[in-house]
């Protein structure tokens, strides 16, 4: 039956080399799909012409090679980033953005189809969930931004889960998609370059630091009181600030890192200096970053983008207290690509 198919793309190579030996395979066939899979990026079996026509015919009966098929790619007016709109086998859609800055090449990769979280500033929170990606289905994001750089000569550096959905909601795919985008035969981003944006998903977070994998962990904060919290993340009712400072540090000291804390800046409601002032005393004793985001418009939404002079004195008021901050001016705000803005024409279907 068709649906009984074992991807290949979701395997690792101990995987891909069992159901090899199942077959009766001789072991160097591993090898030879891993080059197919990975390095030529061929998505149909037809087409791999070191294996016999016979061989190619039983891989094809046992296995599938998932494609994406890019219905849509825009790039910004600046240049420096590029949008891709996937179409998945089951014909739902979902975005990648890839951004260049400096030496830096990195593909936001997205987790879900939507999000069920609903946060109040998010296009994709409007979509609500409509399922979880597959490992497959999330490397081959990464291998398809890889083939696109390549094909111009350049690489893919950097990993960010950062794109539509709650990656800590999808867990076991997300990190098994992580490890095999770090692996050598794979996209080999390295491990300390892959970086995880959540919700502040609290057991997630535990669960993470378990795992012991090195990647960077970023953290949707966005507002300094609960009351505050709670009207734009509805997650906080669950999982209030003080849970989340306590997961993140857990995690920080596990892992050895810095973590970094997302804060969207909405004008007139959390963009006043007593808002930095508060989010100071929050983190002072924690090894972090900020990341301030402008917000990045979306329809029908009750804010506002604040002006140039009120992230500045945001943003001033961090660094003189000796914080890392950083301002992330979305890139592709204009294709929509910025934070929180994939979301979809998709769903019309344009
Ligand atoms: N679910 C994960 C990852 C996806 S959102 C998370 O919440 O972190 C990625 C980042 O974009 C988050 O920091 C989120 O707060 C931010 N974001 C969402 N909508 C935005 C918008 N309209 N403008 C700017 N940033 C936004």
């Amino acid at each position: 039956m068709a649906n009984k198919k074992i991807e290949l793309k979701g395997l690792f190579p101990e995987e891909l080399a069992q159901q090899v030996s199942n077959m009766g395979l001789e072991k160097y066939r591993t090898r030879q799909l891993i080059d197919w899979l990975y390095n030529k990026g061929v998505t149909d079996f037809e087409s791999m012409t070191n294996l016999s026509k016979a061989v190619r015919v039983r891989l094809d009966a046992q296995f599938k090679l998932l494609k994406l098929n890019r219905i849509g790619q825009i790039e910004s007016a600046s240049k420096d980033t590029e949008k891709f709109l996937f179409e998945l086998p089951d014909k739902r859609r979902v975005e990648s953005v890839l951004m260049r800055d400096g030496k830096r090449r990195t593909l936001c990769v997205s987790s879900q189809v939507g999000c069920p979280l609903d946060c109040q500033f998010c296009a994709t929170a409007r979509m609500g969930l409509l399922r979880n990606l597959t490992a497959a289905e999330i490397v081959e994001q990464v291998l398809y931004a890889q083939r696109f750089l390549r094909a111009r000569g350049d690489e893919l550096t950097h990993v960010v889960m950062m794109g539509m959905g709650e990656p800590l909601l999808n867990f076991d795919q997300v990190i098994r998609a992580i490890r095999l985008i770090n692996l050598d035969y794979g996209a080999a981003v390295g491990i300390r370059r892959i970086t995880l944006s959540t919700v502040g998903h609290v057991p997630g977070i535990a669960k993470l630091a378990r795992e012991k994998l090195k990647i960077g962990l970023a953290v949707s904060l966005n507002a300094t009181t609960d009351v505050q919290r709670s009207q734009i993340m509805p997650i906080n009712h669950k999982w209030p600030i003080a849970e989340l400072l306590s997961a993140v540090r857990a995690y920080c000291d596990q892992i050895r890192r810095w973590a970094t804390f997302e804060y969207v800046l909405l004008h007139g409601f959390n963009d006043m200096p007593e808002d930095a002032r508060r989010l100071i005393d929050l983190v002072r004793d924690m090894p972090c970053k900020i990341n301030v985001i402008p917000w990045n418009p979306i329809e029908d939404a009750p804010f506002q983008r604040p002006p140039q002079s009120a992230i500045d004195r945001f943003v001033n008021i961090l660094t003189q207290a000796q914080l890392t901050a950083t301002v992330r001016y979305s890139k592709g705000d204009d294709i929509a690509a910025g934070c929180g803005q994939l979301y979809q024409e998709m769903v019309s279907g344009q």
